[in-house]
């Protein structure tokens, strides 16, 4: 019999409620029906001690079956990882997943200043994923909390006060991350890589 693998990907929603320019969802304003649904498929081959990643192109916690995923990974006694944009990272999202057995949570935060966050994200929500953050971040955890910064333009001389925010909330990672090469940007978001270093080094 051919062992099962102990990591298992699978892609949920395409609908998202931010509209990142840097974002390489095509089918974000008009998601397809959802003409799959991954759990009958998955069920069978969870077991436990496996890390289930509920990943997707959009927004993981839109999809109404989150819950079920949930639910299953704590019925089958396996642990489970997704990344969110934190707008719908509710307290009674913390609620579910401080009980629940989560491995890894990343949230995309992005940008610190309000300005710079609504021009990457095109929403007027960095407020509400900063309180969803504090209130997490305050209550204990058992799963590893990484946040995450595209780094552009726009926000690159944020770095260094990104990290030390993260380190305030007892984050266990700060990732800065490239735009992806493969995404056709607007020139103007891709930042002077001679001025990356000099923030990242100072
Ligand atoms: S949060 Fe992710 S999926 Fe949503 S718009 Fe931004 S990059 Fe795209």
């Amino acid at each position: 019999m051919r062992p099962l693998p102990r990591h298992i990907g699978i892609w949920v929603t395409s609908a998202c409620n931010q509209d990142c320019v840097f974002c390489g969802n095509p089918y974000r304003d008009n998601p397809p029906a959802d003409v799959f649904d991954p759990l009958p498929a998955i069920m069978p081959a969870l077991r436990e001690g496996m890390i289930l990643d509920i990943s997707g192109r959009g927004e993981v916690l839109l999809d109404p079956r989150f819950r079920d995923l949930v639910a299953l990974c704590r019925r089958v006694g396996c642990r489970y990882s997704f990344s969110t944009n934190g707008i719908a990272l509710t307290p009674e999202i913390h609620d579910l997943i401080l009980s629940s057995p989560l491995a890894v949570l990343n949230v995309s935060v992005n940008s610190l200043n309000p300005a710079a966050h609504l021009a990457l994200t095109r929403r007027a929500a960095m407020p509400l994923v900063l309180a969803h953050m504090d209130a997490l971040c305050a209550r204990p955890r058992g799963f590893l909390l990484t946040v995450s910064m595209v780094v552009t333009a726009i926000n690159y001389a944020e770095m260094p006060a990104f990290v030390r925010w993260g380190a305030r909330h007892r984050v266990d990672a700060v990732r800065l991350l490239p735009l992806a090469p493969s995404l056709p940007v607007p020139a103007d978001l891709v930042p002077d890589p001679a001025a990356v270093a000099g923030v990242l080094w100072a």
